[in-house]
């Protein structure tokens, strides 16, 4: 992989891992807030919870004690007002109470705490009378809500207990009637939230009454909502679900009330629940993915610099290494090649040859043609050498002036001749003008020397014997290859 794709996986992880990292605080704190609700609503269902029992506890004691007292055949034989003054504590004057009577078998107020004379009407319709009377051992009986027959009429809900006869038949019933603005004023003022809301139902899903308040909701039967059916299966608990009502997602935390038919239940919308974990998540999510660009972006930034730099580097090895008018490895480069190309014929034991190319009679030429007219010849001398040189490990080199060397690893005498003889057809073939020559064009003269690597000679060695081989050529007239071989470079 290059350098930039490199940085851009590096980048793009580190911005991925911090982008995991920066997902995983926001899902904790969503959980958190989650959590959060939860407790805030199942305190405020316990608060509320133990609230209205112990107000409803209290009412029942004072029902028991107008029980009790009945019972004395003594307290039946004074004057109603006695009996109201024995019977009927202070809890009868309390704010949300409605009315506090005594009724009989018959279903007529025998005695009223509101006043000595009994308010007139026969109750014996009533649930609360009813259930009393069909049933001897119903204890304590809490009804739905219900436009109470006393005074104007508030919407309330009864307390009643049943008033047996020594023999145990029905002798009628004692019942309070609880104003529902109790219920009002108790969950009044109670925030959850602009969907939140928190209910007190009966078990059989009539709504007592809801914060935040509407008379449509007061008397609602809602036992056929999903919701309810939570409530009835266990004590109490928190859940998540769609109201049917206004299709809005909440949380609800409910309890049933211990000893009593009714049930709190707080409910909190999920969109007021994570309100600030949105806005949060938002800035947060929105920093992290400017910052992943920006770091992906630089990475990538880097990147490219560093290629650059890196194709810039190999440019100029690349340069360092060439020689500028033929584009052929200049001296320095061949040297270091033929002393790694030495060292690996003689780890292989293998034959090892070398051309030493020179262009005939070349300061002739540059005097007729003038030096552009020679560059351009060296240049074009140069491009048949290295069109001739087509193994991967063979190299052409600039060895100086009009001279060139050409390695030639893993090449026997045979091999090598070849390669010569075919650079200097290309030469001669290319038929460039040379008038003091006696071809008439440009030719080259190459010395060939081959030698089996070994330990007991150098390359230079070998060097030698084909600059002696192309004096030999020279002097045989030039335009030719002359070849020493193994014997030659021994005597050196
Ligand atoms: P011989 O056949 O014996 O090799 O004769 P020669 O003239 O080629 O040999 P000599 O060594 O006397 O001359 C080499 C000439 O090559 C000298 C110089 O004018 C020419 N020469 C060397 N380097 C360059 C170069 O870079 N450009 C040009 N135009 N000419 C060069
Ligand atoms: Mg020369
Ligand atoms: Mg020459």
């Amino acid at each position: 992989m290059t350098g930039p794709r490199i940085l851009f996986c590096w980048g793009l992880a580190v911005a991925l891992c911090m982008s995991g990292i920066c997902a995983a605080i926001l899902f904790e704190a969503r959980l958190d807030a989650s959590n959060h609700a939860a407790d805030t609503s199942h305190n405020l269902a316990l608060l509320v919870e133990r609230d209205i029992g112990r107000n409803i506890e209290l009412y029942d004691l004072s029902i028991q004690a107008v029980v009790e007292g009945l019972r004395d055949p003594e307290l039946r034989n004074l004057s109603l007002h006695l009996q109201r003054q024995a019977l009927f504590d202070r809890a009868a004057t309390a704010r949300y109470l409605a009315a506090m009577v005594v009724i009989d078998a018959s279903g007529r107020v025998v005695l009223d705490a509101a006043s000595d004379t009994p308010r007139a009407g026969n109750f014996a319709e009533s649930s609360y009378f009813t259930v009393h009377r069909d049933n001897p051992h119903l204890g304590l009986y809490v009804s739905d809500p219900y436009h109470s027959k006393f005074g104007d009429g508030p919407l309330s809900i009864a307390l009643s207990r049943r008033i047996s006869n020594p023999d145990g038949s029905f002798a009628g019933i004692v019942l309070i009637e609880i104003d529902l603005n109790y219920f009002r004023a108790l969950l009044g003022g109670l925030s959850l939230g602009p969907h939140g809301s928190i209910s007190v139902v009966s078990r059989n899903g009539i709504v007592i009454m809801r914060q935040p308040f509407s008379s449509a909701f007061v008397g609602m039967d809602i036992s056929r909502a999903a919701t309810v059916r939570h409530f009835q299966t266990t004590s109490e608990g928190i859940f998540t679900a769609t109201a049917s009502l206004d299709g809005v997602r909440r949380q609800y935390a409910f309890k049933n009330f211990p000893d009593l038919p009714l049930i709190v239940m707080v409910a909190q919308a999920e969109e007021d629940i994570y309100a600030q974990w949105r806005d949060r998540a938002i800035r947060m999510g929105s920093a992290m993915a400017v910052f992943s660009a920006v770091f992906v972006g630089v990475s990538v930034w880097l990147g490219v610099q560093q290629r650059d730099r890196m194709r810039a580097e190999s440019e100029l090895r690349t340069l360092a290494r060439t020689d500028e008018l033929t584009g052929l490895k200049n001296r320095r480069t061949l040297f270091e090649v033929l002393d790694h190309e030495w060292r690996r014929a003689r780890r292989t034991r293998s034959p090892f040859s070398l051309l030493f190319i020179d262009i005939d009679s070349f300061k002739a030429y540059n005097d007729t043609y003038g030096h552009q007219a020679g560059d351009d010849a060296l240049a074009a001398v140069a491009r048949c050498i290295a069109g001739s040189v087509l193994r991967p490990c063979d190299s052409a080199a600039r060895y100086g002036g009009e001279e060139f060397v050409v390695v030639l690893p893993d090449t026997d005498e045979t091999g090598s001749l070849t390669v010569a003889e075919k650079i200097r057809g290309c030469v001669s073939d290319m038929g460039i003008a040379h008038a003091a020559s006696i071809y008439g064009h440009v030719t080259v003269s190459i010395g060939a020397a081959t030698r089996m690597a070994d330990h007991r000679t150098e390359a230079h060695v070998v060097l030698q014997t084909a600059d002696q081989a192309l004096y030999r050529a020279k002097h045989a007239g030039r335009n030719r290859v002359a070849v020493l071989g193994e014997a030659a470079s021994e005597c050196l």
